[in-house]
């Protein structure tokens, strides 16, 4: 076994002793191999438990983060996702591992550009976007899993709506600093078709992500 193999084995160990339970989203962890997706002079902490610079001043997330929010989407095989802030890509293969079909919007170009460049050189099918990702990717909505890696103001209007029924949507929500992560979940029932449907919120504390920024994020120009 190499050196980076063994590595991710105790990366596994170290997210299911964290509280991470879902047996699927560990394995997808055992098998991206994140020091391709990290830049060559932090590869060496590439299976440490923490977020890595990237070019143009983001980061690529904790592994813990990216684990606990692909938990709470409970992703099941063609299930149709649409990630707002590709980044370097890592949460994409992610999601490709678990079997579905995914859309990822990536605002910065040169990230856009990278994590295409890589994600396709690693055989993995992702539709990719660089645009503002707060607007969603209508022609292709709706989604039954949307999942926000940059922290926002608000949740997006246009992200909602172009939620499934019945679907999940994980995004943080505070100020630029710290965020919670918030799972909305998409409710109406049959006899409810004619009203506008209702949403389920579960909030977990204390994450830490770059800016969403966009149209329905924040405003800072760069
Ligand atoms: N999921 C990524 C995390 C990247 S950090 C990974 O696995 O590496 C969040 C990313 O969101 C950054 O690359 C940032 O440029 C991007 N971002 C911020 N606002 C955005 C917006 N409105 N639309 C699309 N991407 C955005």
């Amino acid at each position: 076994m190499d050196l980076n193999s063994l590595h991710r084995k105790e990366l596994v160990e170290k997210l299911q002793s964290a509280g991470i339970k879902d047996k699927e989203v560990l394995k997808a962890i055992g098998r991206v191999k994140r020091e391709l997706f990290v830049k060559d002079e932090f590869k060496k902490y590439s299976y440490d438990n923490i977020a890595l610079p990237l070019n143009s001043n983001q980061t690529i997330s904790q592994p813990f983060t990216v684990a606990f929010m692909t938990e709470l989407l409970e992703i099941k095989p063609d299930d149709k996702v649409l990630e707002v802030g590709t980044g370097s890509g890592y949460q994409s293969a992610i999601l490709k591992e678990l079997g579905a079909k995914v859309y990822s919007i990536e605002r910065i170009k040169e990230l856009y550009n990278s994590s295409k460049e890589k994600l396709f050189k690693l055989g993995y099918n992702v539709n990719l976007k660089n645009d503002d990702g707060t607007k969603g990717w209508i022609e292709n909505a709706p989604f039954d899993k949307i999942i926000v890696t940059a922290g926002s103001p608000r949740i997006p209007k246009q992200l909602l709506d172009q939620l499934s029924i019945g679907g999940r949507m994980v995004i943080p929500v505070g100020d630029e600093v710290t965020q919670k992560l918030l799972l909305v979940k998409k409710i109406q029932s049959e006899d409810e078709k004619d009203k506008e449907p209702k949403y389920k919120f579960k909030t977990y504390e204390d994450f830490k992500f770059v800016p969403l920024i966009g149209e329905e994020g924040w405003t800072i120009s760069n």
